[in-house]
């Protein structure tokens, strides 16, 4: 989608500290880090949020979690632990609407989040 944030990162057109891009799947550092790490990994193909994730999306889906152990192994987290987040809608405070996951962590995560 040519006014999409991340679809312009995807596309190379907007710079991003990119960590990982494959055909499929693209990762980033997130330009305002919540966590030590905090990496956004997000599918090239434009999808708007968690609600719009088709059956044909589940390979893809598949890789993005995959994707994320890797990551999280390369960034020294997997030992210590990380939490992938999707938010989704207002509540949540969905501000891209490209759907994206972020991993975080590096730090003690507080549960229930805020
Ligand atoms: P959301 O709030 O939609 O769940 O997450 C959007 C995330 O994208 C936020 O954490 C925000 O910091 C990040 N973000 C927004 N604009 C940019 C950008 O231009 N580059 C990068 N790398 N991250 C961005
Ligand atoms: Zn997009």
């Amino acid at each position: 989608m040519s006014d999409c944030l991340f679809c312009g990162i995807a596309d190379g057109k907007i710079k991003a500290n990119l960590v990982y891009q494959d055909d499929a799947v693209l990762a980033f550092k997130d330009i305002a880090p919540k966590a030590p790490v905090h990496i956004l990994i997000i599918p090239r193909k434009h999808i708007v949020s968690a609600l719009d994730i088709e059956s044909s999306d589940s390979e893809l889906l598949g890789r993005i979690f995959q994707v994320a152990g890797r990551l999280a192994r390369e960034q020294g987290i997997a030992a210590s632990g990380f939490r992938m987040v999707v938010n989704s809608g207002a509540d949540a405070g969905q501000s891209v609407f490209h759907l994206h996951y972020h991993l975080l962590g590096g730090r003690r995560l507080a549960w229930p989040p805020g």
